[in-house]
């Protein structure tokens, strides 16, 4: 028996709520064989007691040898930062009131579009807003906001972030002008992610917004042990799918007790309006069918459809599962998708668009979270 069969056993098991291994994650210190018993030492800097038990008993499961003896120790760590919002300063610099995570499931599903409008809802609503897209393998805020400039350094080395339309904009994006090569991982990953707090020059921000990449990976692990978020918004498509992968990530922020503050469900439905339009002057016997389906018509013969692209109700059927509100179910929107081509949230264009409106109720939402927090 040596140590690296046993690591190779070790590899197979994930840390509880992420697709990752222990031992990539660097929580495995070492494996120890003496005679007859196997110490493996473990390093976790979480707080979460109930998560490293349980992962304890997961390696106590499955790490069987024959005639040796498995012992699993645990070394005392040095508490990690909490959602206790007086350990923000510690990593993070300037002085931020909100940090709100948007995250997803999987890729496509928009939520990088939706983390943009709503940051720039927050900022039209009076706040101070920031926004930081972190999907280091695929930055898309240089995009969306239409930003070719690179931020400048001051004299203490630290980034000052790009400022357009009130919003002060991070992104690995601005940095390399490309994605992290994908043999990014760990560590590499976990420091950059880290840097995008400690060495941006935030300021004054009632409100950060974070792009998180999709899934649960290191970026996920990094904010949830270095990173004190104040709550996270799920974004999804109604399909089951997009629901699945969903689930795990809303299970991740649970198991980091950080507060889920919502589902938004995003390209719900598409709206299709129209009128009905003839020389005949007597209409009244006139029927509009859409895949077999009778429409129903106005007066004036016209129509407001609203056509389900997936099953309706995932969305909502998601949020009482995780006992948080759906926020918002925004339609597929081709408004929506060219405002992202133009580099200029639609939410700045055309305050009235009803695209708009359901961002401006999420802000709501989200001011009567804050006020919550401070009573
Ligand atoms: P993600 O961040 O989840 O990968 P994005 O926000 O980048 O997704 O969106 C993926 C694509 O879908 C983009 O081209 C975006 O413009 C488009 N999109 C997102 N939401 C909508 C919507 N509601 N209506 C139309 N297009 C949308």
């Amino acid at each position: 028996m040596d140590k690296n069969q046993i690591l190779d056993q070790l590899k197979q098991i994930n840390y509880p709520g992420f697709n990752r291994d222990i031992v990539s994650f660097g929580m495995v210190k070492d494996v120890v064989i003496d005679q007859s018993i196997i110490t493996i030492i473990l390093a976790i800097s979480s707080s979460n007691e109930e998560k490293k038990n349980q992962l304890v008993q997961e390696i106590s499961d499955k790490i069987k040898i024959e005639s040796f003896e498995v012992k699993i120790k645990v070394l005392d760590q040095a508490p990690r930062k909490t959602v206790d919002t007086s350990n923000k300063d510690a990593n993070v610099q300037g002085n931020i009131k909100n940090i709100i995570a948007v995250a997803s499931g999987k890729g496509g599903v928009g939520k990088s579009t939706i983390a943009l409008n709503l940051a720039a809802a927050l900022s039209k609503a009076g706040h101070k807003t920031g926004l930081l897209d972190l999907d280091i393998y695929g930055p898309s805020l240089p995009i969306t906001m239409g930003i070719v400039e690179n931020p400048e350094v001051n004299d203490q080395q630290k980034i000052i972030p790009v400022i357009k339309d009130n919003l002060k904009l991070m992104s690995f994006g601005f940095i390399s002008g490309n994605q992290a090569p994908v043999v990014w991982r760990g560590p590499l990953v976990a420091k950059m992610t880290e840097q995008f707090f400690r060495d941006v020059v935030w300021g004054e921000l009632d409100y950060l917004i974070l792009d998180l990449p999709p899934g649960t990976g290191d970026v996920q692990l990094t904010l949830s042990q270095k990173i004190p978020l104040d709550g996270a918004i799920i974004v999804t498509t109604p399909n089951d799918i997009a629901l699945t992968d969903v689930r795990k990530g809303a299970d991740m922020f649970s198991k980091v007790k950080t507060p889920l503050l919502g589902v938004v469900e995003n390209m719900s439905y598409m709206q299709i309006s129209g009128k009905i339009q003839s020389p005949n002057t007597d209409l009244s016997n006139v029927e509009l069918c859409i895949n077999d389906k009778k429409i129903f018509l106005e007066k004036d013969k016209s129509f407001n459809y609203k056509f389900h692209l997936f099953e309706e109700g995932g969305g909502l059927n998601e949020s009482k599962r995780l006992n948080v509100p759906l926020l918002g179910q925004i339609p597929y929107s081709e408004d929506l998708m060219l405002s992202i081509d133009k580099g200029e949230p639609l939410i700045l264009s055309n305050d009235k668009h009803p695209i708009s409106e359901i961002f401006n109720k999420i802000v709501k939402r989200l001011e009567e979270y804050h006020e919550k927090k401070l009573n």
